[in-house]
């Protein structure tokens, strides 16, 4: 299939600006009606449109709701501190996203004065703001002309105009752009941009696409060849990766061994047990938690949890230890009972938390080994 069906430039010009027509007649008669739609405060939108990165609308609605009830402005937000911040993101996932929302308020309240930036370049030297973050602020809030490109404008364009190659790869990324920018109009970009995206949420379906509901099907080169499942083209999928995770309860004295993670890697700074990560399922884990954390003995199997991060395939078990040597890592803390819960867990970890810290004080409290008091 060619790219488009031959045209001659003026029937192309005439379709292109009936598409941007029609699109917007649709999307003002039939938008969902979401919480963020219709909101002018840059900030509500900044949260929005964070939230939504990776993540479905129906996920983000009642974090989105929640969030602007505990952090109804920027300043509520830039004053908060981060234990806070990432318990209220727990669950939705891409913590970084968070702590950079949070970064963002902090810099907009201490070097802007409180006021958001509405010039482009400055809202893209805000932490946390890349260019399609960029284009959705400047053009909701602030009425600039810049695309927004996300998944679904990517398949709604390519089925549209036959565009080929893996959208991810020069040379289609580059003219994906360029057909991104000649169509968002001067007028009322915001709203171009989130019918785009609306037409790909709602009608133009990744495996099913609605065809005969669309308001652009005229005009649409994927759909002139009954060519829609070619668009867009898939990448090769990663290959899978297992990994065997095994992680300890270590309750003593009212208080449980937990870790905070690191900085920089996947999901900085959230608690999770104390565990280690394995290629292979081994029985001799306790080796490798020895270098980690230092020797433990008489540990009981609680449970089996499987989980996936990416391309990742992750089986984690989750011990009881009963005799621990003092643990090693700086990231590590005993943590009150009570006061564990209410922590920023990772997913995978919060399950365990929840099902295994309340009444965890009635377990076999672990005790000391080898001299270690
Ligand atoms: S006609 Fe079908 S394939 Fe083309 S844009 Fe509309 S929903 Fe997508």
């Amino acid at each position: 299939m060619e790219n488009r069906p031959a045209q001659t430039d003026s029937e192309s010009r005439r379709l292109q600006s009936a598409f941007s027509e029609l699109l917007l007649a649709w999307y003002r008669a039939s938008c969902r009606k979401l919480p963020w739609r219709g909101v002018e405060d840059p900030y509500a939108i900044l949260v929005s449109e964070v939230m939504l990165q990776q993540t479905q609308v129906r996920t983000v609605i009642p974090y989105y709701e929640r969030w602007m009830k505990r952090f109804p402005t920027l300043e509520t937000l830039a004053e908060a501190d981060e234990g806070e911040v990432l318990k209220a993101w727990e669950g939705l996932g891409y913590y970084r996203r968070a702590r950079l929302l949070h970064a963002a308020a902090q810099m907009v309240t201490s070097e802007f004065g409180g006021r958001f930036p509405s010039d482009p370049e400055t809202i893209a030297s805000l932490p946390g703001v890349g260019p399609y973050t960029l284009a959705a602020l400047a053009s909701i809030a602030f009425g600039h002309a810049m695309p927004v490109v996300d998944g679904n404008v990517i398949r709604v364009l390519t089925r549209w105009f036959g565009i080929r190659g893996v959208p991810s790869r020069l040379p289609a990324r580059r003219e994906i752009a360029e057909t991104a920018r000649r169509l968002v109009p001067r007028e009322a970009p915001g709203d171009f941009n989130q019918a785009l995206m609306e037409l790909g949420a709602m009608v133009c379906l990744p495996r099913r696409p609605c065809c005969l509901l669309c308001p652009v099907r005229r005009g649409c080169a994927a759909y002139a060849e009954g060519a829609q499942a070619r668009f867009p083209e898939a990448a090769p999928p990663k290959a899978v990766i297992r990994q065997f995770e095994y992680a300890g309860l270590v309750i003593r004295e009212g208080k449980v061994l937990l870790c905070r993670r690191g900085d920089g890697g996947r999901m900085e700074r959230l608690w999770q047990f104390p565990s280690v990560l394995l290629p292979k399922e081994s029985k001799k884990w306790s080796a490798r938690w020895k270098s980690k954390y230092g020797a433990l003995k008489e540990t009981v199997p609680l449970t089996v949890l499987n989980y996936s991060v990416t391309n990742h395939r992750i089986r984690l078990e989750l011990h009881q230890i009963e005799k621990f040597q003092r643990y090693k890592l700086p990231s590590a803390h005993w943590v009150p009972l009570a006061e564990a819960p209410k922590l920023a867990f990772t997913a995978a970890h919060r399950k365990l938390a929840d099902r295994f810290l309340t009444g965890a004080d009635r377990l076999h409290p672990a005790e000391p080994w080898k001299n270690d008091r």
